[in-house]
C-alpha cells in the first residue's frame, strides 16, 4: 500500500497542469447593484448562468459521465431547479434531500444514495419513495440495506488515495480491498444485487491521479465481481472537481483527461456517472458580509465580520484559503478575522494582508463561495442565517 501511495506522489509532481483553462466568477457589479438595494444582513448572490455553464463544462469535457449533483454542497431549491433544467441527476446523504428533491419532480430512479451509513428508518423511506441505488462500504450495512429492500441495486465504496486534497475522507469511509471478497461473498450468499463501485477523492482534489487510482481499482473489484457471479453495471467517480479559489487547480479538462483514458477501455454496459458538489456551484456567487467593527489588541489589528465559522464561513477551518475583495485601497497589512458570536472557535484567519483603512460597515465580497457556506450556516449566538438571492 505505502508503495503505491508513493508512486502517485511521485507523478503529482510530474504530471499535474494547472490552471490550463480560464475559471469564472459571478460579476461583481452584478453585487454592488444587489448592495444598492441595502443590505440587512450577509447574504449569497448566485448567478445561476454561472451554474448552467459549469454543468455543460463538465458534461462537454466527460461525455461518458453522467453528473449527479451532491445536494449537500448548496440545497437551495432554485440552484437544483437550475441543475434539473440542465439534466443533471442527484447524490444524496438523507431523506430530507431526497424529500426536497422529489417536491422537485425529480425522479426517485433519478436519486442515488451515496451515504455509507444510513438509519434503518431512513433506508425504508427511501425504499417506500422509489429510490433503486443504495451505496455500502460494510458487510454490516449490505446486511441491513437487504433486510430492509432485497432487490436493491447496490454499489461499494472503496478506499482510495486522498493525495493533494483539502479534505481527505480516506478513513471514514470506504472499503479497503482487503475486505471486498468479503463483501461480494456475502453479496452472493444473500441474492443481493451487487452492482456498481463508487469512491470518493476528497474534496477540492488537486490531483488528478487519484481518480485514475479509482478507476483502476474498480476495475480489479469488477473483475472479482463477475468472478463471482455478479453483473458489475455502475461506475460511480464520486465528487472532488475543485474549483479556483487562491491555489491553482487542474481545471476540468485536465481531470477529464485522465479520467476519460482510464475509463476508455470499460465495457459498454458500464454506466459511468459523478457526484461533482462543489465543482457546480461554486463559482457562481459571491458570498457579502460586512465589518461589524475593528479593534487593536495588544499591537495586533482584528476586525469582525457580520458572518464567521457559524455563519457560513466554515471552510477556511479546514485550511480553505478565499479570495477576499473589499472597496478600499489603503496599503496591506496582516488583519485577525472573526466572526460576531463569542465562541472563540469563531476565527476566520490570522496574518491576511488587507487594507489597513478597513472600517466598521464595510463590505466583504467571498468569490467563488457558492459551495459548502450557506449550507452549513447555523443561528448560533442568535446570529441569522444568510440570505440566498439567486438571479
Ligand atoms: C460530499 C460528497 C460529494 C461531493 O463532493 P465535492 O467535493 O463537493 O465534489 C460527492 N459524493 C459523496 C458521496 C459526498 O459525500
Amino acid at each position: 500500500m505505502k508503495k503505491s501511495f508513493a508512486a502517485v506522489q511521485q507523478q503529482t509532481e510530474t504530471s499535474i497542469v494547472f490552471d490550463t483553462h480560464p475559471e469564472v466568477s459571478i460579476d461583481l457589479s452584478l453585487v454592488e447593484a444587489r448592495l444598492k438595494q441595502g443590505y440587512q444582513k450577509p447574504f449569497l448572490l448566485i448567478d445561476s448562468n454561472i451554474i448552467r455553464n459549469k454543468a455543460r463544462r463538465f458534461k462537454t469535457s466527460m461525455p461518458r459521465v453522467r453528473p449527479h449533483y451532491a445536494a449537500k454542497a448548496n440545497p437551495d431549491p432554485r440552484v437544483l431547479k437550475t441543475l434539473i433544467e440542465e439534466g443533471v441527476g442527484f447524490e444524496i446523504a438523507s431523506i430530507a434531500e431526497l424529500d426536497l428533491l422529489m417536491s422537485l419532480g425529480v425522479p426517485a430512479a433519478e436519486i442515488f444514495y451515496s451515504n455509507p451509513m444510513k438509519s434503518r428508518a431512513y433506508i425504508e423511506y427511501a425504499a417506500a419513495k422509489g429510490v433503486e441505488w443504495y451505496v455500502l462500504d460494510s458487510i454490516e450495512e449490505l446486511r441491513k440495506i437487504v433486510s430492509i429492500k432485497p432487490d436493491a441495486k447496490l454499489y461499494l465504496r472503496i478506499d482510495t488515495p486522498n493525495i493533494g486534497s483539502d479534505w481527505p475522507l480516506a478513513g471514514k469511509f470506504g472499503t479497503h480491498l482487503v475486505d471486498v471478497s468479503e463483501i461480494i461473498d456475502e453479496a452472493v450468499r444473500l441474492k443481493a444485487d451487487l452492482a456498481g463501485v463508487t469512491f470518493h477523492v476528497g474534496s477540492q482534489c488537486r490531483n488528478p491521479q487519484n481518480w485514475r487510482v479509482g478507476i483502476e481499482r474498480a476495475q480489479t473489484v469488477f473483475a472479482s465481481m463477475r468472478e463471482a457471479g455478479l453483473k458489475p453495471r455502475l461506475l460511480n467517480l464520486g465528487g472532488g472537481y475543485p474549483v479556483r479559489h487562491v491555489k491553482p487547480i487542474p481545471s476540468i479538462e485536465v481531470i477529464a483527461e485522465v479520467i476519460n483514458e482510464a475509463i476508455a477501455d470499460l465495457p459498454e454496459d458500464i454506466h459511468v456517472m459523478a457526484e461533482p458538489g462543489r465543482y457546480l456551484v461554486s463559482d457562481s456567487a459571491c458570498f457579502v458580509c460586512r465589518v461589524v467593527g475593528t479593534a487593536t489588541r495588544n499591537g495586533k489589528r482584528w476586525m469582525y465580520w457580520d458572518a464567521g465559522i457559524f455563519g457560513g464561513i466554515i471552510e477556511v477551518s479546514e485550511g480553505l484559503r478565499y479570495e477576499i475583495l473589499t472597496q478600499r485601497n489603503g496599503s496591506l497589512i496582516p488583519w485577525s478575522v472573526a466572526g460576531p458570536t463569542c465562541d472563540s472557535v469563531d476565527v476566520l484567519m490570522h496574518d491576511e494582508m488587507l487594507p489597513e483603512d478597513i472600517q466598521e460597515n464595510d463590505f466583504i465580497f467571498i468569490p467563488n463561495a457558492g459551495a459548502y457556506t450557506t449550507s452549513y450556516a447555523s443561528n448560533f449566538n442568535g446570529f441569522p442565517l444568510p440570505d440566498v438571492v439567486v438571479i
